[in-house]
């Protein structure tokens, strides 16, 4: 096992990119069977053995966007928009709350305009104000519990000022996929003009991280014009950046996207999901101490794609909140989990998985990435 980690952070430098490529291309099962185990390992030593919630709230499906890839492009005119009103993402938050999920995350299609950014900022003090009932496990709150839900956005590229804006009406954490560290590819994947560039997901990256959130970004995997080689250098562009948290999943067609008429070209749905916790565990073993997400993506693939990613390394998941009334509208890919799917894990087959496991839910804790504290502290 040494030897296997070794190969991965030799002298505690980063892995040379042929190492990386190796693992990902690699059809010795056993070997790839001991590095999930390690990685799990290493997630053990690192967070401890539970896994984080974030209650997931779609809250609307407004995008002035038109990523070649994803189903609430704007241009998609078959989505039947919505944009949830603030009493109602304020009830999901009590929901939340009450289901002992001490982490939300606010998530939706792109808007830059005054009556948006003001609508997060005002729902954002809605919601700091809202007490947790529980702490771990249904238990009791504890004291250092009190300063109530922990706010994660998803909300795209903004400027600076907006950032700075919401992070101190009570975010501070935020997750912007970079989709492809590769600006060609990521060319690729996008309209060619001006919203759609790459040095503008960078700059918005950057000021994320200037104004003092967690940072999350990730990729999709299995993408039309994608090599394990592009994987690689995103592997090492997380390292590079330092980021604190990573949600990354496959790639799923949606049929009303552009981005379609290649869904023959690209890996078959094993090999994506197969890619995908690859990626899973040597990100866990290049970065121990950040936060993975097991992401919604994975169950299109499988019934058990986040059980994998947790046994891959993975410590967070993040069910889903959102009424099945608009969950059905938040139509990113085909197949998108819906009704069977419900955000309450208490009597699930994923809570028995983990029951079984001895894989505690992690209910009460905002489960912050520790990476983000070591980094504070130089
Ligand atoms: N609009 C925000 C943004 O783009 O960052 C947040 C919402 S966006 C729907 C969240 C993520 O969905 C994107 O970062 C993208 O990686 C993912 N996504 C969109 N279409 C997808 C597809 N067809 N397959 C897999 N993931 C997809
Ligand atoms: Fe809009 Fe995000 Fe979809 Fe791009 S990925 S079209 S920004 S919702």
């Amino acid at each position: 096992m040494n030897a296997l980690i070794d190969t991965l952070r030799p002298n505690g430098l980063d892995p040379a990119e042929d190492v990386l490529l190796a693992w990902l291309k690699t059809t010795d099962e056993a070997a790839v069977a001991q590095l999930y185990q390690a990685a799990f390992r290493i997630k053990n030593e690192q967070s401890g053995p539970g896994i984080f919630l974030r209650g997931l709230m779609e809250i609307s499906n407004q995008c002035q966007k038109n990523c070649l890839y994803c189903g609430i492009r704007h241009q998609n005119e078959a989505t039947l928009r919505y944009d949830l009103p603030e009493s109602d993402i304020l009830a999901l938050g009590h929901k939340a709350a009450e289901l002992g999920y001490a982490s939300i995350v606010l998530q939706g299609g792109e808007r830059v305009d005054n009556k948006f950014v003001s609508k997060i900022t005002r729902l954002l003090q809605g919601l700091k104000n809202i007490e947790l009932k529980r702490g771990v496990d249904g238990g009791a709150r504890k004291p250092h519990q009190a300063k109530g839900l922990g706010i994660t956005l998803s909300l795209g590229e903004q400027t600076e000022e907006v950032y700075r804006e919401w992070y101190e009406a009570g975010a501070h954490r935020y997750l912007l996929r970079i989709e492809s560290s590769d600006p060609e590819l990521y060319g690729k994947i996008h309209p060619q003009d001006k919203l759609h560039t790459y040095q503008r997901r960078i700059e918005a990256l950057q000021s994320l991280r200037r104004v003092g959130y967690q940072v999350g970004t990730g990729v999709m995997i299995g993408l039309p014009f994608q090599t394990e080689e592009h994987l690689v250098k995103d592997l090492l562009f997380f390292k590079h950046l330092d980021i604190d948290m990573c949600g990354m999943g496959p790639y799923i067609p949606h049929h009303d996207t552009p981005l379609a008429v290649y869904a023959d070209k690209i890996p078959s749905p094993e090999r994506r999901l197969d890619l995908s916790i690859r990626m899973v565990a040597l990100l866990r073993m290049l970065m121990p101490n950040i936060n993975i997400a097991a992401t919604t993506a994975l169950q299109v693939l499988s019934d058990r794609g986040r059980e994998l990613a947790i046994e891959a390394g993975a410590n967070v998941v993040m069910p889903n909140l959102t009424d099945l009334l608009y969950r059905s509208n938040y139509d990113l890919y085909d197949g998108k989990p819906g009704a069977s799917v419900d955000a309450d894990l208490t009597d699930s087959p994923f809570a028995r998985y983990l029951q079984e496991r001895n894989i505690p839910i992690l209910r009460g804790e905002w489960g912050d990435s520790m990476h983000y504290f070591a980094r504070q502290r130089g």
